[in-house]
């Protein structure tokens, strides 16, 4: 048993190395382990929201991170078939935020930078290739089961943050609950390179159909200018071989964005999707953050959004305990203020949002569409929607709760 007297982190995704910046800006150290060889580059979350990019300004990458990325101040509401029928202008918040649009980004382009940021700092060490099985819970301190270096390794720490992923190994073998449930269709991801600009697709566009229902985004990348990615349902008893079949995709892309044409695809993949959350976010000397705590589907871009606010949260809250300012009933707050705007606000307006995009009634369908036309021509409604579509309102939310 080697006894290690820094925090440790399992998981090197955006969350885990946001939490090791985080406690190094505050000059506390911290051990990250990561199972894989390096960071990922999947197809994942590709859009931050202003708050997002508050934190990355207050941890001094803001800078870094504008010089990629696409601004993104307008987005939609669209039918399959009538079009657009609501705008929101994030421009309209510029007096609350010096970050008023919808930054595309994706987060694998933040990782490398947070990794670039963090691989000379003296408060931080990355182990890649560690595979944490479980984390338990002693007095004063927890201690990790690794796999790394060919062996197998136990280390006492002090603090544990469990920033694994959807599938946490900490929140397992610690014994956390993860309530919700997991929705009845996949999701099918599509990037195309195509410009839909030319079609009238704003850079975010969340497009109602009964059927063909579809969330678009404009991706960001550094060697293509035109990429989109189309996120849309697929039915869980059609295998993954059937549904990403060239004609097949290619079906569903005709049909989704109405243009009888051949896609240039780029990628295509399947997802599934659960709502569930953590029944709470500490225990002992274990804390959850991110995807390892609460998942949500990608429906307004909360998920990688949320998860990133609670490592901020987390990291000050544990180094103000660290550093003797605050006892550990900082961290039970910690996880009152973030579980609570997990469920509250994001479980609730993600699941929201979807079911607003598959409705099938058609009355409710019809009155929906025009409530969201209403509402996006009242300024003061407009404005109340956009603090709450862009976490602005959940942040704020969470410092309310002491
Ligand atoms: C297809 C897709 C699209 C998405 N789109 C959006 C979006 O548009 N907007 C949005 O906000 N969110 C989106 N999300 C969600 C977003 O990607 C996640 O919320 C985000 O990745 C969470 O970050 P994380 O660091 O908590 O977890 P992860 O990114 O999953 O990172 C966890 C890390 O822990 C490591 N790890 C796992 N197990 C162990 C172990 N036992 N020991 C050590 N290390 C371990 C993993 O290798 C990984 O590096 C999407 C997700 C998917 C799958």
């Amino acid at each position: 048993m080697y006894d290690d007297k820094r925090i440790a982190i399992v998981g090197g995704g955006p969350v885990g190395l946001t939490t090791a910046l985080t406690l190094s800006r505050r000059g506390v150290p911290c051990i990250v382990y990561e199972a894989a060889e390096e960071i990922a580059k999947e197809q994942r979350g590709a859009a931050f929201h202003p708050p997002t990019l508050e934190i990355f300004r207050q941890l001094g990458i803001e800078s870094s991170l504008m010089k990629m990325g696409l601004r993104v101040p307008v987005w939609q509401m669209r039918d399959r078939t009538d079009g657009v029928y609501a705008e929101f202008d994030l421009g309209t918040l510029a007096e609350i935020t010096d970050f008023p649009f919808r930054y595309h980004l994706p987060q694998h382009y933040l990782s490398s930078l947070l990794l670039d940021t963090l691989k000379d700092d003296p408060n931080v060490e990355l182990c890649f290739s560690s595979n944490v099985s479980s984390v338990n819970n002693e007095d004063t301190s927890a201690v990790l089961t690794i796999a790394m270096d060919g062996g197998e390794r136990f280390v006492r720490s002090p603090w544990v943050v469990g920033s694994d992923g959807a599938h946490s190994n900490v929140r397992k073998s610690a014994g956390f609950d993860f309530e919700g449930f997991t929705w009845r269709e996949k999701f099918l991801v599509t990037n195309i390179e195509y410009p839909l600009q030319e079609l009238g697709y704003t850079g975010t566009a969340y497009v109602s159909d009964p059927e063909d229902w579809a969330a678009v985004l404009k991706l960001y990348d550094d060697t293509r200018e035109h990429l989109w990615r189309i996120a849309m349902p697929a039915k869980l008893d059609v295998s993954d071989d059937s549904l990403l079949e060239a004609e097949s995709v290619q079906a569903r892309l005709r049909k989704t964005l109405g243009v009888d044409m051949e896609y240039p695809v780029a990628y295509s993949g399947t997802y599934r999707v659960h709502q569930r959350v953590a029944d709470t976010f500490f225990k002992g000397r274990i804390m959850l953050a991110g995807d390892a705590a609460h998942i949500n589907n990608p429906i307004g871009g909360f998920g990688l959004n949320g998860g990133i606010h609670d490592a901020f949260n987390l990291a000050n809250k544990l180094a103000d305990v660290w550093l003797g300012i605050s006892g550990e009933e900082a961290l039970e707050l910690y996880s009152r203020q973030r579980r609570t705007v997990a469920v509250e606000v994001v479980q609730k307006n993600s699941i929201r949002n979807k079911q607003a995009m598959e409705e099938r009634d058609p009355d409710v369908r019809r009155r929906n569409k025009d409530a969201m036309r209403a509402l996006s021509r009242d300024p003061v409604k407009v404005r109340e929607f956009l603090l709450d579509s862009s976490m602005i309102s959940s942040v704020r939310r969470a410092a309310e709760i002491s």
